[in-house]
């Protein structure tokens, strides 16, 4: 790999190594861990720039994975989070405000007829899987692979590597995400293929009648923004109905992002329940269970256990009330796909000058830049192929001040804030042609 003026990372290798003494890879989440001497600290970020204590200015695109939908630090939310500070924080009670926002949310999306507020995606699907089997008796769960839907240990499988043989029709087998989570948990859940249809319906005719939910993240917002096909989903709708299953579409990321009624309302489906998160607040922590008003009534006592200490938090709702007024109100999400376009446009020209070919999945906000001629279509498509240029060029871009995920599994995030300052597309495009002429060198 040729080197690259030095990018000056002084102060962040010095914090690395005094952070390591007492957090654990130095970081706060282990995915911000980019090696011993890449780990940067953020001094502030502002619009769809992020500046690291060393004073490098870069235009950041996983945006929080997602959250900073207008950008870090909008005059606007932050104004109305102060307000909502003054509240008090949380206090055991209700607050009018709950309402306030639920309705916008309901106004949004159709789906979402009754609402309930938690504080992280993660949060919200360990809800939303809790209420589907309140509301159906049933155990068991059915994933989708690619898909993530947070920490919890149900969510936390993928199927075994070994076993894609698709023609042999078994279940693939589960493996964990990692060390600590008992297998026993596995003997619930199973796992299909995105955009497989037989292997769905397989799935339904064995497991149906005791499935509880089907989970799915229809745009993969953790494996390169792969989608699936509308046909997918319509698909995956029937059966649950005919099955007694709830649909659960996690729009963590999608939601208030790919459009105002997110990627339910862009592909027609209307799912029993949706999780939401990221883009409500503007990266205040809230997310959002939501869903029809027969499932979600199994929120009571006696039925649905749910709350939390911090659940509809007084700043994270008044973020909430102004960021989804925002989004609902003006062109910001226009503002946000012009830009998505725009970039995905200015790239391509580099590329096609240079007979690189690829393609993009996604939406144009959330969007994965992929080098094969047709993008995946699935996580095994996605997993097997090469994508070793993805993951150099993303190296190059992060000494050339942009940044973007390491590899491509987290697709480019779009804020309006990209949107609205010129310099963002001209220096991302300036540092992509560098990058990827560096790569091919
Ligand atoms: N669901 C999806 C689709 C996500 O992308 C994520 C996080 O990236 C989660 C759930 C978990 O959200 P959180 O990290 O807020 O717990």
């Amino acid at each position: 790999m040729t080197a690259l003026p030095k990018r000056n990372l002084d102060k962040s290798n010095a914090q690395f190594q005094r952070a390591l003494k007492r957090l654990p890879l130095g970081v706060s989440s282990t995915f911000r861990y980019w090696g011993d001497d890449r780990t940067i600290y953020v001094h502030h970020g502002k619009g769809g720039r992020t500046w690291d204590i060393d004073g490098n200015n870069y235009v950041d695109y996983r945006l929080g994975y997602g959250p900073a939908i207008l950008g870090y630090a909008d005059d606007r939310v932050d104004a109305a989070a102060s307000k909502g500070m003054e509240v008090g924080g949380v206090f055991a009670l209700s607050t009018e405000r709950e309402l306030i926002v639920a309705d916008r949310i309901s106004r949004m999306v159709p789906a979402a007829e009754l609402v309930r507020f938690s504080n992280s995606g993660t949060e919200a699907v360990m809800a939303a899987l809790r209420l589907a089997r309140a509301y159906t008796g049933r155990e068991q769960y059915l994933l989708v692979e690619g898909g993530y839907h947070g920490l919890f240990d149900a969510a936390m499988w993928m199927s075994n590597m070994d076993e894609w043989d698709l023609g042999s029709n078994q279940d693939p087998e589960l493996v964990p995400y990692g060390k600590g989570i008992p297998p026993t948990v596995k003997q619930l859940a199973h796992i299909t293929p995105m955009n497989n249809y037989e292997r769905l319906e397989d799935m339904f005719k064995k497991h149906g009648d005791k499935l509880a939910a089907m989970l799915i993240e229809p745009i993969q917002g953790n494996c390169c923004s792969i989608m699936a096909e509308v046909e997918y989903v319509r698909l995956a709708r029937e059966l649950c109905t005919k099955y007694g299953v709830m649909l659960i579409i996690d729009e963590v990321k999608s939601g208030f992002r790919v459009g105002k009624s997110g990627i339910q309302g862009l592909m027609g489906v209307t799912p029993d329940i949706t999780t939401f998160a990221k883009a409500v607040a503007n990266g205040y922590p809230i997310s959002v269970v939501a869903g029809r008003e027969e499932v979600m009534r199994h929120f009571r006592y006696g039925g649905a256990s749910h709350g939390g200490t911090y659940t509809a938090h007084s700043v994270s709702l008044a973020a909430a009330e102004e960021t989804l007024r925002i989004l609902d109100e003006t062109d910001a999400l226009e503002t946000i796909a012009n830009y998505g376009e725009s970039l995905k446009a200015g790239i391509s020209k580099i590329l096609d000058a240079r007979n690189i070919v690829h393609s993009y999945t996604g939406h144009p906000s959330m969007f994965g830049l992929f080098f094969a001629e047709t993008p995946p279509n699935n996580y095994r498509a996605w997993k097997t192929s090469d994508y070793s240029f993805y993951d150099t060029m993303a190296h190059y871009l992060h000494d050339l001040n942009i940044i973007v995920e390491p590899d491509s599994r987290e697709p480019w995030f779009i804020c309006e804030a990209h949107g609205k300052d010129p310099s963002c597309l001209t220096d991302t495009l300036n540092a992509v042609e560098r990058a990827v002429d560096l790569v091919l060198e």
